[in-house]
Formats: C-alpha cells, structure tokens, sequence
C-alpha cells in the first residue's frame, strides 16, 4: 500500500474510532491502538507535508456528530492535550517550551497534575449562578447537557464570591468505588458491565434522562477556568486551582507546582508509580505552564494548547489473541473461565491468562477463542478480558460452552439456583484440596511463610499431605530430602508451620475458607463466642443474633461447623497442638468510640486498613467504608480517596490527620485537623 493510501485508510480507521468513543461512549478498541493509530499517521504527515491535510484529525479536537442535546458554542474554545509517551520526550518537551520563552529549563514552573479519566466538561457560571454546562464536543462547540450536570452531588448551583462570566473547566468521572460499585449493579441486573470508569462516566452523563445521570455517582474535578468577562485577577494557574476551591469545586488533591524540569519530571513520576493511590483513574499526567501570562504569550494550536503537555502513563487495556478459555477450580469448588491469550504486556507486565468471572460473563462478553481481545490490567486488580475488538471480514469460531465436567476430577459441574456461579460439587476433588490449603497457609489467614501454591502441589502429589491438618504433623526429615528443599528451607518451613499453631481462632476460621465467612466476619464471631467448642455449640439463633452476622453468614458457618469432614479435621488440628481459642485482646481497652462511625481513607503507616478497622471496633466504634451524615470523623493517611475527602467536606465531617489515630483511638477526641493546602 502506498503511504498516500495507508494515510487515508489511517483518517477513516480513526474517524470510525472517534465516532464509537465521543458519539456512542462504547470504542471498539482499547486507547493503545487507537494512539497507534494516530502516532503512525502523524508520522507519515510529517515524512509527505504534501499529504497534510487540515481536516486530518492531528489537526482538531475530535468529536462525533450528537442529536440528542442542544448545541453549545464555547465562550473560549476547548481544546485537547498533546502527548508524550515517556520521561525523555516530556524533558524535551520542558525544554523547547522553555526555549520559546526565554528561559533555563530549571526557571519555569510548571503545576503538575493528575489526567484523570473521564469527560471534558465546561460549566458557565453567570454571577455566582450555574446556567449552562456542556461537554466539549468539537472544541467549539459542544452538547447542552446543564439539567444532567446538575444532578452531579459535588458540582456547585451557586458560588460566593464569583461575579461576571466564568466558565469551569473539568472532568467528570467515576472513582473507582463508584464504578465498581455501579459494575456490580450491572452484573446482578444481568446486564452489560461497562468497560472502564471513562466510558461509564461519559455514558452516564449523556443521558436523556438526568434521572439515569443522578443514579450513577459522578463526580467532577476542576482543573482549568475560562475567565469569559469578570473582575478577576489571577496570575497563576495555582492560584486559580485555590479559588476554585474556595467556590466549593473539587480540585486534585495531588497537584503541585514544580520549579523547573528536574522537579516536573520527579514528580510525573511519582504520579506513575502511585498511580493506582489516587482513588480515580488516570491515565496520565498533565504538565502546565504555571504563569498565566507565559501561557497566554505561547498561544494553541488548532488542536492542543502550546504550554500544556500530558505524559501518558502506560497503557492498562491492550489487545491480543484469545487462544483458549479454560476453567480453574477454587477452594469453594468455584469453576471460573479463565482466557489463555498470546502474552501481552499490559500496564507493564507480561499478561498471559485473565479471567472472564463466570459463565453468564462470557455469554454477556460474547468472547470466542481465536478472537481479537480487549484485556486489562489495573494495578493489584487480576487481568481481566474486557471484549471482543471486531475484525472485518474474520469468520469467528462459534460461541464457547461451560463445560459439564471439572477439568480436574472429571465430577459434575453444577449451577446452583439464582447464582451466576459454576461448582464441582466432588469434596474430594484434588483442585479444591490445593487451592484450599494454599489459602490457609496465606498471609491473610494463618500466614505460614514459605508455603506457597508450588510447594503445597508437591506435598499433595507425594501425598504427604491430604488436608490443612496434616501439615502440623511434619516433620523436618519429609521434607529435607525433597527437590527444592534443604536442610535450611526445611527447617524454616516446620518453624513457620509451628509458629502458626499460635494464631488466633478468628484466623482459623479465615483459613478453613468457610463460605461467606470473611475477616469481618470471622473476628465479630470470635469476639462472642471465644473457643472452638462455644462456636460449635452454638444453636443457629446465636449466631445470627451477633452483630454484623445475617442470616446467610450464619447459616453457610452453622451447616460448615456440622460438616463431616470438619468433625475429622477439628481433633486433628486440637491434637497437633492448636488451641482454637480467641484471646481477649479488648481487656483493658475502653470504648472511646461507642456508637461513632470514623471513616479511613488512604493508608496508616504501621497498621493495615483491616488493623486500623479493627483498632476502631475493639474502642466500640464502626469504620463503614464511604462517608455520610452520621460519620463522626474522617481519619486521612496517606494517598487519601478523592470521593472521600469531597463528601467529608460537603458534609462538614471533620478531616483529621492519620497523626491523630493513636489519640482518637485513647481519648476519642483530635488536637490538628488536616488539610491538604
Ligand atoms: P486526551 O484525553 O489525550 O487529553 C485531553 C483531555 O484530557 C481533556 O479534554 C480533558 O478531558 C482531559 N484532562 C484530564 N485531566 C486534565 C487536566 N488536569 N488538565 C487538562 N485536561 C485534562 O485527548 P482527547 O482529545 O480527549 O482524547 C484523545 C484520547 O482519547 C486518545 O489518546 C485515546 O486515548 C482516546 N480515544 C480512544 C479511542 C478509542 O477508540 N479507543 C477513540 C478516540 C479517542
């Protein structure tokens, strides 16, 4: 193909991309592609000037066709970012903004901010009042979306202090909590998961319905203002954010002002490395000018302005080749599909197996092997397949069936009921036996360092273990003599496993992997019924008059603690030296918080969020996990949730300092307050 052909097969790929992103909020392929796409026909516009065209879309702010809402044209136009891939190209980039300004590279400021992903939106304020919002459509002009903007909890009607004509710039979008919490909706009302929190933003927002938009929990962040005709002087972009502030907006708690490209630099790095912290997605950073008159002497482009650059964080949605959809047996018996794909580096490393949850999942997904597929990987999140990408021309294989048997002990494969979920239903099945004690070993249960899934398989295969209490029955000579252990490893593996002998009854019980009995749980039980023989004892009243245990926590533990196999098990774990007892770690401690809620948000340093939690329920505290009305405080560590801190603020729950945990957690009261100015 001729480079005048591939460029203009480039301009209608991308067209026909712009068209699903911006008109019907559902692309066809992940961002990856699409800025592949676009990186390639740059490149051949650059090599052939004669191709250049100024219709192509390197040249304007991409949008699609809309007839759903009124047209808005722009007060100032709104225009998109140009980008840069990696550290050497954003060092650049300082450098020849620096350039054009006359000044050392090290004597610019630049704020540096967090690029969320959401949706441009740009809110008019006439004197203090909301009239009209819209999104950004063309740049130019975009859609009348005010009646559905004004459903947004944390978007201000009014503003104090805010006269003539303003326009507030900023994105919508969905925290993690939110759209995770909206993805689960979806799945329990059957229907399509979205694909990640910027195409559920931007879907929820360009609703006909604003009753549909105020369902979703959108939020929205602003970042820029557009000073169309008021009184306001303000020299600096800093400045600006701090007014926006005062009028009541959100703005990024992560954003700072960096003197000079070094410190602009380290700090787009740290956003890279904490960028699963922040309790949005973002998927880059953006690199300003901070002096609004320096900004104001470099202009835009038709496209980007000149003294903003976002550096894109690597990609956490690629595509790839679905080879085979294979199923894995958990602990519970829990069959769940999983893709084996064409490896695949995904947000920086290699994807080779994701999972596709459960058989409703993949019919929904309608993923085949030998597809094209969208996969993602966010942070600790395990790899999922997103969807298929569709291929021209390709004839698919037909639609995959859940198999009828475990792949492992061949036993039936059964649904139960209601449930989404797949089971093999053979107690013995040697999957669940291994899955099983790996999760008891593990750290959150009885934490016996050094028994990982590959050791836990040889001892199954040698048969010198059948069940979880076998292993307190070892000994350093069946060990010492096996491949991959030593008279060292050996005896670091029977110390650890007797060291376990010592862990509470509520880790116990986390380990035994009892349906629906998690942490939480695990130490409300505990903390009323003390010893393994009370637990047993107990009729299934008691239980479920415990708090925080329903019915369905209650019944799954009372028929697991009648369970033949746990009546064989629980002698064994007794003989071999455990004393099935939870100790009275609450003597001695007053209850300084009986009946407060106190909200965590962002990590404590020394306590993980289950201690921190648990410190609070010991003091007669609760710790829900989102902030409300009736929170008593809210204690911030470090990389605090942005939804958190907003519904603190609009509530007017007091923010307190993770330095003041020890003093609540004594006294029940705070000295500082904490601020993120
Ligand atoms: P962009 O997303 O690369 O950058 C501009 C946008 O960043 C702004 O409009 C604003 O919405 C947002 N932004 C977030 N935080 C900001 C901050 N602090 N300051 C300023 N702006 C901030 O550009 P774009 O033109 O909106 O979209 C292009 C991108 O969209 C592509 O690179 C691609 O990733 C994606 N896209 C994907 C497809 C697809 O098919 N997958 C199609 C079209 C576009």
């Amino acid at each position: 193909m001729s480079d005048a052909a591939r460029v203009h097969e480039l301009r209608g790929l991308i067209a026909a991309h712009d068209e699903a992103y911006y008109g019907h909020d559902a692309p066809t392929v992940p961002d990856a592609d699409y800025d592949a796409l676009v990186r390639e026909l740059r490149a051949l516009e650059a090599a052939h000037p004669e191709l250049v065209d100024t219709d192509s879309p390197t040249r304007h702010v991409a949008a699609a066709s809309s007839s759903v809402f009124s047209p808005v044209t722009h007060g100032e136009v709104m225009l998109s970012l140009d980008n840069v891939f990696d550290v050497e190209e954003l060092g650049q980039w300082c450098e020849r903004t620096a350039r054009a300004l006359d000044l050392d590279p090290e004597a610019l400021a630049f704020a540096v901010e967090p690029k969320i992903d959401g949706l441009a939106l740009s809110i008019t304020y006439r004197d203090g009042q909301l009239v009209r919002a819209a999104t950004r459509g063309d740049g130019r002009v975009g859609e009348d979306v005010t009646d559905n903007v004004k459903t947004i909890a944390n978007v201000p009607h009014e503003l104090t202090n805010a006269p003539g004509l303003l326009e507030v710039r900023g994105e919508v979008f969905l925290s993690r909590e939110d759209f995770a919490a909206l993805n689960a909706r979806q799945r329990d009302a059957g229907a399509k998961e979205f694909a990640n929190p910027r195409n559920a933003a931007a879907g929820s927002l360009r609703q006909k319905d604003p009753r549909v938009t105020a369902s979703r929990s959108l939020s929205f962040l602003a970042y820029q203002l557009a000073v169309i005709d008021a009184p306001l002087t303000f020299t600096s972009h800093v400045a600006t954010l701090a007014a926006m502030r005062a009028w009541g907006f959100f703005t990024a708690p992560e954003t700072t002002r960096e003197l000079g490209a070094a410190a602009t630099i380290a700090r787009s790095d740290w956003f890279a490395a904490h960028r699963h912290d922040v309790a949005y997605d973002i998927d880059g950073v953006v690199i300003k000018v901070d002096d609004l008159a320096l900004r104001e002497a470099m202009g835009s482009t038709s496209r980007a302005p000149r003294w903003a650059i976002a550096r894109k964080l690597p990609p956490e949605e690629r595509s790839t080749r679905l080879l085979a959809i294979e199923v894995s047996i958990g602990r519970t018996g829990r069959a769940t599909p999983y893709a084996v794909l064409e490896p695949v580096v995904v947000a920086g490393s290699t994807v080779a197996m994701a999972t596709l949850h459960n058989q409703d999942q993949v019919a929904l997904k309608d993923v085949r092997p030998g597809d094209l597929v969208i996969v993602r990987k966010a942070g600790d999140v395990i790899p999922e397949v997103v969807g298929p990408v569709p291929e021209k021309g390709r004839r698919r294989k037909g639609a995959w069936h859940f198999p009828s048997t475990c792949p492992q002990c061949h036993g039936p494969l059964e649904r139960r009921g209601e449930e989404s979920d797949t089971y093999c239903v053979n107690p013995r099945c040697p999957a669940q036996r291994l899955a099983q004690i790996v999760h008891f070993a593990s750290r959150a249960a009885m934490d016996i360092e050094g028994l990982g899934e590959q050791r836990v398989a040889q001892l199954l295969a040698l048969r010198l273990i059948d069940d979880v209490a076998d292993l307190f029955f070892l000994r350093v000579e069946d060990l010492v003599d096996l491949e991959g252990f030593g008279e060292l490893s050996a005896n670091a593996l029977i110390g650890a496993i007797a060291d376990a002998k010592e862990r509470p009854l509520s880790r116990v019980l986390i380990g035994l992997g009892i349906r629906h009995v998690g942490p939480v749980a695990a130490r409300e039980v505990t903390k009323r019924l003390r010893t393994y023989d009370e637990l047993a004892s107990a009729k299934l009243e008691d239980l479920e008059a415990i708090e925080g245990i329903g019915p369905i926590i209650a019944g799954s533990l009372y028929e697991y603690l009648r369970e033949e196999e746990t009546i064989a098990r629980v002698p064994r774990l007794r003989e071999a030296g455990l004393a099935l007892r939870e100790p009275d770690v609450s003597a001695g401690v007053t209850t300084t918080l009986a009946g407060r809620a106190v909200v965590v948000t962002g990590a404590i340093a020394g306590l993980s969020r289950d201690e921190a939690e648990a410190a609070i329920v010991e003091r007669g505290g609760t710790s829900p996990g989102s902030v409300s009305k009736k929170s008593y405080c809210v204690v911030v560590g470090e990389a605090p949730g942005a939804s958190k801190l907003t519904r603190a603020r609009e509530l007017g729950v007091p923010l307190i300092p993770a330095s003041e945990f020890a003093r609540l957690l004594e006294t029940g009261s705070w000295e500082a307050t904490w601020s993120d100015a």
